[in-house]
């Protein structure tokens, strides 16, 4: 027998953010958990229709700013275990979009509740670990972000289904979400834990099953996500977690006709490449791929000679250097009128270069190690190319170090050339190039910053001054899908600032949101005539 109900998902409140301050009980036990990862060395295989695989080989993957520190032992996936994903997806597909939605809603509200609990301190540890967080970033990332995501997507999907078109008497006029008709693929970047947490997820809510493939460096943290939602009650094939050459499995799963979607974030870069190839194989799908990704960002501040220079400069530091710069939100240019930077470039840079950095084990740093070498050797040639340049000026930071972690320093550049690269390019680190402009200028400093860069993710402005304010709203219109009045760049939370931009930076589906859930339900409308005719002819054919 089966029983009928309407059933509200309750409404979610945000996960309140643990202080982690000296003598709080939490900081004891996450550290005591940090400790034991940091000599665990976990086994991180692949997880196929529920069954652990390594695959054709491992390979380590090691803590960034303790470089010699093999953290974990990962699969190395090979063709056949992509094939034998894409297969498991297909084939969990009937029974997840068989199960209800309460129940698909369930499991995300049961795996929030233990994320919130009893394994918040892995998540967090694993993050800190393997993404170089402090547990500030960790926790706002890794546990808070990925508890939002999870409770209000259910509460989001749930409202979905409520849309329902009119009636006039003689129908009963309904809509229904179906899931995607294959499976999603899902590519996380390496820089939030809870993006690994979400893109899967938000597809397998809306009845989808998924082929996921996370960022290598967070295979950690990825496989304890797994093993979270294995616990929550997600049925085996529902998220199928794939590691191994990102082009290889991107290649392979790109050509299956059974490809419904992709929910990415990463890179702008990869994002086209993935789009260019769904577009050679667009004859091959059983249907259109749904192509969602959130991309690269060059985020900036403006600020308005009426801007409070306390404010201005704490949201320069904290949103340039929290997380080393490595937020696609992260502030990464500034346009700041010359009457305040003759006074806040000095204590900007005295500032910066008191910031302390290093293992995030020590509680006292503010800031770890960015991801990998090869982030380093471009952060490192990005600076040098700002020390040899004739047209900038290295004003605090400036130094790395990489004998024990790859560390780079918070580095300013001060230019006076508005089209410097630095201004224009992504970077990805802990780099800020300013832009001293002349205080009569701040229109033309307006579409300056607009025009500058192709991306369009995150900025902000800072003024007192209302009619500044109306005027880089207007102005700044496009430049950014996620636009701050007197605030940092950084730091939407999910159901108060839905995340995401356009321009090069993706397809502003705003994760987190009712606009992000869309893309993984294919509505089918049905007509219920109550009494159909039963005469094909119409009255106006009557005789006069
Ligand atoms: P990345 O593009 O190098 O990697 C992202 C994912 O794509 C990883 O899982 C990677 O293995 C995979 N990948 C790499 N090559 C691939 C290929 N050829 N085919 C398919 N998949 C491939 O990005 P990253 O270094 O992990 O993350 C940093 C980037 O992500 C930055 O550009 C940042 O701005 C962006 N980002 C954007 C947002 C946003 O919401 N807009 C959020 C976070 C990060």
């Amino acid at each position: 027998m089966t029983a009928d109900g309407h059933f509200k998902v309750p409404t979610p409140v945000n996960e309140p953010i643990r202080a982690y301050t000296p003598g709080d009980p939490n900081r004891k036990t996450l550290k005591s958990r940090l400790a034991e990862l940091t000599d665990a060395r976990t086994d991180v295989p692949m997880q196929i229709g529920g069954e652990r695989r390594w695959g054709a080989s491992k390979s380590d993957i090691r803590s960034p700013h303790r470089k010699e520190l093999s953290i974990a032992q990962v699969a190395v996936g090979a063709r056949k275990d992509f094939a034998d994903a894409i297969d498991a997806a297909l084939e969990a597909r009937r029974m997840w979009a068989a199960t209800s939605y309460q129940e698909r809603a369930a499991v995300l509200l049961r795996a929030a509740a233990l994320l919130a609990g009893p394994w918040r301190d892995t998540i967090n540890a694993a993050t800190m670990l393997g993404q170089s967080k402090t547990v500030h970033q960790a926790e706002i990332d890794a546990a808070c972000e990925t508890i939002d995501f999870w409770r209000y997507n259910a509460y989001f999907g749930d409202q979905l289904l409520t849309q329902q078109p009119s009636n006039d008497g003689s129908a009963w006029n309904r809509l229904e979400f179906r899931p995607l008709e294959g499976f999603v693929f899902a590519v996380s970047p390496f820089n939030f834990t809870s993006i690994a947490g979400n893109l899967p997820m938000a597809a397998a809510l809306m009845g989808n099953t998924v082929v996921f493939k996370p960022a290598t460096q967070t295979l950690l943290v990825c496989h304890f996500l797994m093993e979270l939602l294995n616990e929550a009650g997600l049925p085996p094939g529902v998220v199928n977690m794939v590691s191994g050459s990102a082009a290889d499995i991107s290649e392979q799963v790109l050509a299956h006709p059974g490809l419904a979607g992709i929910h990415f974030t990463g890179s702008t870069e990869v994002f086209q490449g993935m789009w260019r190839e769904v577009g050679q194989n667009i004859d091959r799908y059983r249907t259109y791929p749904r192509l969602v990704g959130e991309t690269g960002g060059k985020d900036f501040i403006v600020a308005h000679p009426s801007a409070d220079p306390d404010a201005l400069r704490t949201a320069l530091m904290r949103g340039a250097f929290e997380y080393q710069g490595q937020k696609c939100s992260a502030a990464s240019r500034a346009y700041i009128p010359q009457s305040i930077w003759k006074d806040l470039r000095t204590e900007l840079a005295e500032k910066v270069d008191a910031i302390p950095q290093g293992d995030v084990a020590d509680f006292r740093n503010f800031m770890g190690a960015v991801i990998d070498g090869k982030a380093y050797a471009k952060h490192m040639g990005a600076i040098q190319f700002a020390q040899k340049s004739e047209d900038a000026k290295v004003i605090a930071g400036g130094k790395g170090d990489d004998t024990v972690g790859w560390f780079v320093r918070p580095t300013v550049i001060e230019t006076k050339n508005p089209e410097f690269k630095l201004l224009r390019e992504e970077l990805f680190g802990p780099i800020l190039t300013i832009y001293p402009y002349a205080d009569a200028k701040y229109e033309e400093t307006l579409d300056l910053c607009d025009r500058t860069s192709p991306y369009g993710l995150t900025g902000a402005i800072f003024a007192r001054d209302r009619g500044a304010i109306r005027k880089a709203s207007e102005t700044l219109v496009n430049a950014a899908g996620n636009f701050y009045i007197n605030d940092k760049p950084t730091g939407a939370v999910v159901g108060l600032q839905p995340f995401g931009g356009a321009r090069a930076s993706g397809t502003n589906d705003k994760a987190g949101s009712f606009l992000n859930l869309i893309r993984w339900t294919s509505p089918r409308t049905i007509k219920e005539t109550y009494v159909p005719p039963v005469d094909h002819r119409y009255p106006y054919m009557d005789a006069e």
